[in-house]
């Protein structure tokens, strides 16, 4: 794999992490998964309760919901690389503080600059406010393409927020749609 001994540090490193409160009652820290040579990536907000036990981003039903979201568009964990704003669990499922995500953000940063990614999407408001603009409005910009340094940014709904939800369903099919042409147009591997 390219960049595996930056990768090996950069896991090492964050393994041990302290940066913030939340590193105090995570039962794991929740890294990243998927393939970390992938043109795209997936950012989601921070670990629920079964990512914290399992170590593991998107297990559980939200999980399963990303999983299929993904295999409706061609796509699996193994074609992509998921990471989230922040690794360790805020407590009761909270959101993030800010304070939290930016104690957080170097070792997201770092996992970008290591994928490399063409494509960044956004899942939820928070890993969009984090990472495209600051007054993202979820509701209103969702599926919308954003050019930041080079990349192409999205942001759809979080499956957790599909769950609770399920009337804004069609409008995330329409996001992945989007994603899958912008896939064919900008990738220069097969998905
Ligand atoms: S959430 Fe991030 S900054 Fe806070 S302890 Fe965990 S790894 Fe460190």
């Amino acid at each position: 794999m390219k960049n595996q001994e930056a990768w090996d540090t950069l896991r090492r490193e964050c393994a041990g992490c302290q940066g913030c409160e939340l590193g105090r009652t995570r039962s794991n820290l929740v890294f990243g998964v998927g393939n970390p040579e992938s043109e795209i990536m997936l950012i989601g907000e921070g670990p629920g309760e079964q990512e914290d036990l399992q170590g593991v981003p998107f297990v559980g039903p939200a999980g399963k919901l990303l999983d299929s979201m993904l295999q409706m568009i061609d796509l699996d964990r193994n074609k992509v690389y998921i990471a989230n704003m922040v690794k360790c669990r805020p407590p009761r499922n909270r959101d993030p503080q800010p304070a939290e995500q930016v104690a957080c953000r170097g070792w997201l940063n770092r996992q970008i600059e290591l994928v490399d990614p063409k494509i960044i999407v956004c899942l939820g408001r928070i890993a969009a406010m984090g990472i495209i603009k600051d007054d993202f409005r979820i509701t209103r910009e969702h599926g919308q393409w954003f050019t930041l340094g080079g990349r192409m940014y999205m942001a759809t709904y979080h499956p957790s927020a599909l769950l609770r939800d399920p009337s804004k369903r069609p409008e995330a099919f329409m996001d992945l749609r989007a994603l899958r042409k912008e896939i064919r147009e900008i990738c220069t591997r097969t998905y």
